[in-house]
């Protein structure tokens, strides 16, 4: 039983922050869950701990045989993938100035590339069954921040590289949807990754919250819930949109 019972779920980054919520929430509500990540003992302990309902697979999204190999097992052990979420992610801090070409292209690499590769190598799969692609951009793609050139970029390709797929797929009438995903400052480990590239992190944190007109930075479930409905059957007329959900952040 459940809201997306019986489908089977790919969730890149799926062992920490976001990712480890959409797990949780996905195999709450009844789905397979295959973890991909690079962080092999979080990925596999959170596998471990979920039992029969998820797996993992060391998974660099920048790696393309990384890919195939983990379509190749699911199709494998599951003959089916309905849903796969793009949320792993890096996020590179720095003006046009200060970042250098090598972080650049590392970072839409992993943010932008991945991506891509994520959504070419489910499309023969979701070809047969029809499915629900959800990729992790962020509010970063509607208003930009700015030290964060690199990382501003990658997700707004990643807001528009969506649609593109959506409506491939759309008119070929394979059941086949992508949709993006657009969170505010949400808890999660990176934020302290971020904090620690800061030259004053209380006063970035300050910046945050009250860049939230709720009052508060988000909560990863609150994320987990969004990609619920957008794995779900019940968005079933949702394809190529921008789901913003950032506590009136972008507004
Ligand atoms: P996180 O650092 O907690 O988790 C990111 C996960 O991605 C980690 O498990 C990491 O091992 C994995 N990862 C990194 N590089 C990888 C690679 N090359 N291949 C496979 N896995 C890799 O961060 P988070 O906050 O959970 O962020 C998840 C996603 O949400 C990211 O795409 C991020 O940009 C996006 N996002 C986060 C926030 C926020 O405030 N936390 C806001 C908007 C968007």
């Amino acid at each position: 039983t459940g809201r997306i019972a019986g489908k089977v779920a790919l969730v890149t980054g799926g062992a920490s922050g976001l990712g480890e919520a959409i797990v949780r929430r996905f195999v709450e509500e009844g789905a397979k869950v295959l973890i991909a990540d690079i962080d092999a003992a979080a990925g596999a302990a959170l596998a471990g701990e979920l039992g029969d309902a998820a797996d993992f697979a060391k998974l660099d999204v920048t790696q393309e045989q990384n890919w195939i190999d983990a379509f190749a097992r699911l199709d494998v052990t599951h003959g089916q993938v309905g849903i796969l979420v793009n949320c792993a992610g890096i996020t590179t801090i720095g003006s046009v100035e200060d970042v250098t070409l090598d972080a650049f292209r590392h970072e839409l690499d992993v943010d932008l590339a991945g991506v891509f590769l994520g959504c070419k190598h489910v499309v023969p799969l979701m070809k047969r069954t029809g499915g629900s692609v959800i990729n992790i951009a962020s509010m970063a793609s509607i208003r930009a921040s700015d030290y964060l050139v690199a990382y501003n970029a990658a997700k707004a390709g990643v807001t528009h590289m969506t649609k593109s797929i959506a409506l491939h797929y759309a008119h070929k009438g394979y059941g086949m949807r992508c949709n993006s995903v657009h969170p505010g400052v949400i808890r999660t480990p990176i934020l302290d990754k971020v904090l620690a590239q800061s030259d004053d992190p209380d006063a970035l944190f300050a910046q945050w919250v009250k860049g939230h007109p709720i009052g508060r930075l988000g909560r990863a479930d609150e994320v987990a819930s969004l990609c619920l409905y957008l794995a779900s059957d019940e968005s079933a007329f949702a394809t190529g949109a921008e789901f913003v959900l950032d506590g009136g952040s972008s507004l």
